[in-house]
């Protein structure tokens, strides 16, 4: 009988070998990249006694097309209950009373935390010329900043009221017809996500936490960021863990915590990679660099993503890219996003052997250079395959 993963009263999650693990197939491509992404994960967790009972919930145009509601409430109480889930990409639906499904759901589990690995997998195609030295974890806050949802049309009577309202109060001349937005950054939130990335760096023995930020020009909310990313150091981890003016860049057997501009960190990203491990950002720079980092090491076909709540243990693991609409259906695309969004789960999950057997044979079956078109496509002697294929493929090497 599969079993509820759980997380005890240490906020351990306890993970049986048989777990229920919700997930959404997607909309697009999401009928080609998971049940290939499905195949991967099954077999490599039978190798060690593992079996998943997938359960599967709805969301989007599948969940509006058989319910007609986008993100049924049914969806929300499995992911609820049990704790650990995947999914596919969604359509955001025009109209619907949404911004975004993800976001719905991130902001209706309070996954504060959007956690993207970025490294590079061997024979991969990349525009740079050392990938191999790309090797980051960036935790990009999930629940507040601009993405928060405070906006306001321009020329709308509440717009306006708030221009006036600012003007009013502070003296603050905003121009007619202006949309605006409000950017909120709490103490709150800025620390949990900051703790939960050094946690991360600690447990994973990794040499820096990079907080980027835009406090230059933003000094309330960027820079507040900051400031309060270096006081929890010194509050909650100054026996393992300091901040680079409290030690002059010389952190000796501590994890160094530092900080760095968000335009000059996209630079520097590029230019000196290895110099960036975790790294700990707001939500709209989180949302900007792992999209350009994705880009070093192969692009978004294959780059995974996580959104979790570390106190509640609730995590959504999900592909970073859309639903590509132009090739569903056609077992065309590559499904290493998905995949690898499972291979992060497994991690999450401690299942860390049939992780790393994955990630082997997915690097063997790309060195074999049997890939999907859009690595074809930058691969000189190149198999090209299907979607389907090329999961098939990476069982066969596992
Ligand atoms: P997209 O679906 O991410 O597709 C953009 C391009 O990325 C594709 O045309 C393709 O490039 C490449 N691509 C995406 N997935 C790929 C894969 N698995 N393998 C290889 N290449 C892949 O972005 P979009 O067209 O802007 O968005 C379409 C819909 O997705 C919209 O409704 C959007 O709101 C939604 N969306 C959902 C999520 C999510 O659920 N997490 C995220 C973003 C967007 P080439 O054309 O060069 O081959």
């Amino acid at each position: 009988m599969a079993e509820k993963i759980t997380m005890n009263a240490d906020g351990v999650l306890t993970v049986p070998d048989n777990p229920i693990i919700p997930f959404i197939e997607g909309d697009g491509i999401g009928v080609d990249i998971w049940p290939a992404s499905k195949l991967v994960l099954d077999a490599a967790a039978k190798k060690y006694g593992k079996t998943i009972e997938w359960k599967e919930v709805l969301a989007g145009e599948k969940a509006f097309n058989e319910t007609g509601d986008w993100l049924p409430e049914q969806t929300v109480t499995d992911f609820r209950d049990y704790l650990i889930g995947i999914k596919g990409p969604l359509t955001t639906p025009i109209g619907g009373g949404f911004r975004s499904l993800n976001v719905a759901l991130r902001q209706i589990l309070d996954l504060y935390v959007c956690l993207r690995p970025v490294r590079w997998f061997q024979g991969v195609p990349s525009p740079v010329k050392h990938p191999e030295l790309v090797d980051m974890v960036i935790f990009r806050e999930n629940t507040e900043d601009v993405y928060a949802g405070y906006e306001l049309e321009a020329g709308t009577a509440e717009a306006d009221k708030l221009r006036e309202f600012l003007k009013d109060n502070y003296g603050w001349d905003i121009r007619e017809m202006s949309g605006l937005g409000i950017k909120p950054i709490s103490k709150f939130g800025s620390e949990r996500l900051i703790r939960a990335a050094i946690k991360y760096a600690l447990d994973h023995k990794r040499e820096s936490v990079n907080l980027v930020h835009k406090g230059n020009i933003m000094k309330y909310t960027e820079g507040a960021f900051m400031k309060w990313g270096y006081e929890l150091v010194r509050n909650e981890f100054a026996d393992v863990a300091v901040g680079w003016n409290d030690c002059a860049g010389e952190p000796g057997s501590k994890l160094l915590i530092k900080d760095s501009i968000a335009d000059i960190t996209l630079q520097q990203v590029l230019t000196r990679p290895s110099e960036f491990s975790v790294i700990a950002t707001m939500n709209l720079n989180g949302d900007y660099l792992s999209d350009a980092l994705a880009a070093q090491v192969g692009g978004i076909g294959i780059a995974p993503g996580a959104n979790i709540n570390y106190v509640s243990g609730h995590g959504i693991f999900e592909a970073t890219h859309g639903t590509a609409p132009k090739y569903a259906g056609q077992d065309k695309v590559n499904p290493g996003s998905v995949l690898l969004s499972g291979v992060l789960m497994f991690e999450h999950l401690g299942w860390n052997n049939a992780a790393d057997d994955i990630v082997r044979a997915m690097e063997a079956t790309i060195l074999d250079k049997v890939v999907t078109y859009d690595f074809a496509r930058l691969m000189e002697g190149a198999t090209e395959v299907k979607c389907s294929e090329f999961a098939s493929a990476i069982v066969d090497h596992l």
